[in-house]
């Protein structure tokens, strides 16, 4: 990556903004349910504290709208952030102001805050230049770890970039130097998996893709459309009918790029969309008027298990079936083994893709999993992401 990273500034006895994606799940008693984003952004946090820097964070959580929200309130992510750490975490109440100008001010060495969420104050996804510039005012350096709000061009994100250095914190070097090494210098054959419920979401990922890759296979709902393009009738599933001509292109751009494109071959089909819904494996030329496709079938696994084992590069988004229910999770099983053994670089992007190779345990097998479902769908759609482009060439 040709970005300056936190590695290549001084920091030692700096007031340090550090923007970490802490938007995590929270129960109804406001209790951190999974802490997975918080753990990623520690190597950058603890590199920083041995370093000898002031560290201030700043998040945000959930959709607050502008408005102080105490449901959205960081306190409990302080407290959190302060046990894994074994050291306090200093939690200042606003992003901004005195309450937040005090607290920083009193920082020593060493010394970690967190910031009350950014998006108490509506300027902060308007990327009011102003609050930016107020935010900015409480440091000296910039460091930008939020791989998961990259795509977003917020104060806290791209706004502060306009007024202090910038640089990428390691989680979001991680994330870039993975993605971009794999899309731009692939260990070949470079295959890529994509699924998920719709092709409207994932166009721009799958035209991207065919510049780039071997092999392309395509699984989860939006094969459906492919499947209509090629002339089944697809019954109930989950079908884009206006997206039926441009899957019959891309089936044609497949071709004439000489991209090996894999569609399902079988599905298991359902009568209803529920977990104990009467389901058969069927060919895709025998799909019922009244079924739906809800999961890919066995031979069509064994025809993506064999493309994918011959891989030296693997990038997957976007589940095989619906996985949430047992009946209908093998499919994306069995590609998420496939992938986990083919001893390649394996990247796996995408908030319901990385839950079920999380749910299937082979997570710890995977080369990288993305801490970004936008972001990653950006960053695979060849776009570029206004949080990198603003941070210092190295
Ligand atoms: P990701 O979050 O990994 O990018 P998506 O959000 O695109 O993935 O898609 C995930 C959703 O797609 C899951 O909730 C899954 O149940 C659904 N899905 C997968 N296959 C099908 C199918 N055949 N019919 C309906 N929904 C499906
Ligand atoms: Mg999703």
């Amino acid at each position: 990556m040709n970005k300056k990273s936190v590695k290549d500034v001084e920091v030692r006895g700096k007031r340090v903004l550090v923007r970490v994606d802490f938007n995590v799940p929270l129960n109804e008693q406001g209790e951190i349910t999974n802490d997975k984003r918080i753990k990623a952004s520690l190597p950058t946090i603890l590199y920083l504290v041995r370093e000898g820097a002031r560290v201030i964070l700043a998040s945000h959580l959930g959709r607050p709208k502008g408005q102080v929200n105490p449901k959205y309130s960081l306190a409990p992510v302080a407290k959190h952030l302060s046990n894994l750490l074994a050291q306090e975490v200093v939690f200042a109440k606003d992003c901004i102001g005195d309450s937040a100008m005090e607290p920083v001010s009193k920082l020593q060495d060493g010394q970690v805050l967190l910031l009350e969420n950014v998006r108490f104050h509506g300027e902060e996804e308007k990327n009011d230049p102003s609050f930016a510039r107020e935010l900015a005012g409480l440091a000296e350096l910039f460091v930008n770890d939020a791989f998961g709000t990259a795509h977003r061009a917020h104060a806290s994100t791209e706004g502060v970039t306009h007024y202090i250095p910038a640089v990428c914190g390691l989680l979001m070097q991680k994330e870039v130097e993975f993605m971009g090494n794999a899309l731009e210098r692939p260990e070949r054959p470079f295959v890529a998996i994509i699924g998920g419920a719709k092709v409207s979401d994932k166009i721009g990922v799958i035209e991207n893709l065919l510049e780039k890759v071997d092999a392309l296979i395509i699984g989860g709902g939006m094969a459906n459309t492919f499947l209509k393009a090629q002339g089944y009738n697809v019954g109930k599933s989950l079908l884009e009918e206006e997206k039926v001509e441009l899957a019959k292109q891309l089936i044609e751009k497949a071709k004439s790029k000489g991209v090996e494109l894999e569609l399902p071959i079988d599905v298991v089909a359902a009568t209803a969309f529920q977990a104990d819904a009467a389901h058969r494996t069927v060919r895709v030329s025998e799909i019922r008027e009244e079924e739906m496709a809800l999961d890919i079938g066995a031979a069509t696994a064994e025809k993506f298990e064999a493309c994918i084992s011959t891989a030296r590069t693997v990038i997957w988004n976007g589940p095989m079936g619906v996985f949430e229910m047992e009946a209908f999770a093998k499919g994306t099983e069995k590609v998420a083994q496939a992938v986990a053994a083919c001893g390649g670089i394996t990247i796996v992007g995408g908030g319901d893709s990385v839950a079920a190779v999380e749910k299937m345990k082979v997570g710890e097998r995977m080369t990288h999993i993305s801490t970004g479902g936008g972001a990653s769908l950006e960053f695979l759609e060849g776009k570029i992401l206004p949080g990198v482009a603003a941070l210092e060439e190295a």
